[in-house]
């Protein structure tokens, strides 16, 4: 997976925030402050901006962990509220641990996805099960490693990370919210879909999409 595969990647989640701008702002209504997917919208869109910006030069020399680690500072800049600091920590993090190889096999990016785990477990301390966006990146994380393991192939590891971190979104709707805003709500959390969850495994798909359409990103239309 080269820089190119990287670029489709974030191009391909920047557009389905898009599309699920809205539909992220009303499961945050629900538990939060109806803030996630206008905040996230806008933070892609920066993104996309500043990687479009960068000088030709700059664009063709740029490693896959140069992309993540733009793209975790453009979002901790434009994103407020508890995404945006966990969200950039969570690109930088990937970032850093990808340094500088201009193509990233499967266990490579396994442990950028772990690290980024990581970054945001140690800012956010949430734990599996306290239903915030670490519930996807965590399930998400695990099942790769394990497909890798078994000896998949890129599409099929890809494929079973994003319906792993979409089924651990949808397992985040009888929880009762631990950390972040909703778990001030207490058991009147539990009913809803975490905006946070619902948002990784957007994020997480796009990066199965991204090895399916490499030069023709943004087909997918997946709903939170
Ligand atoms: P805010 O709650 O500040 O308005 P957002 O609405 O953008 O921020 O994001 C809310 C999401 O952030 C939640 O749905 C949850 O998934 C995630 N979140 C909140 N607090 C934490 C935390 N401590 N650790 C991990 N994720 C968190
Ligand atoms: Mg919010």
């Amino acid at each position: 997976m080269d820089a190119e595969f990287f670029r489709a990647w974030i191009t391909c989640a920047a557009e389905v925030i898009e599309a699920n701008r809205d539909h992220l702002t009303q499961l945050d209504a629900a538990i939060g402050d109806a803030d996630h997917g206008i905040n996230l919208a806008r933070g892609f869109t920066a993104v996309l901006h500043t990687l479009d910006a960068q000088n030709p030069g700059a664009a063709a020399a740029a490693t896959p962990g140069r992309i993540l680690a733009v793209t975790g500072a453009t979002i901790i800049s434009e994103v407020g509220g508890a995404a945006g600091p966990l969200y950039g920590t969570a690109f930088r993090r990937a970032g850093k641990a990808l340094g500088r190889v201009a193509d990233v096999d499967l266990p490579a990016l396994a442990a950028a996805l772990e690290a980024a785990l990581a970054g945001v477990q140690e800012l956010g301390a949430a734990r599996e099960g306290d239903k915030t966006m670490v519930d996807a990146l965590a399930a998400a994380t695990r099942v790769f490693r394990n497909a890798i393991a078994a000896g998949a192939s890129q599409d099929d590891a890809l494929s079973v990370l994003a319906a792993a971190a979409s089924a651990a979104a949808v397992a985040t709707i009888p929880m009762q919210a631990l950390k972040g805003r909703a778990s001030h709500l207490g058991p009147r959390s539990v009913g809803h879909k975490d905006p946070g969850a619902a948002s990784a495994a957007l994020i997480l798909g796009a990066l199965r999409d991204a090895v399916r359409a490499p030069t023709a990103p943004g087909r997918y239309r997946g709903r939170a």
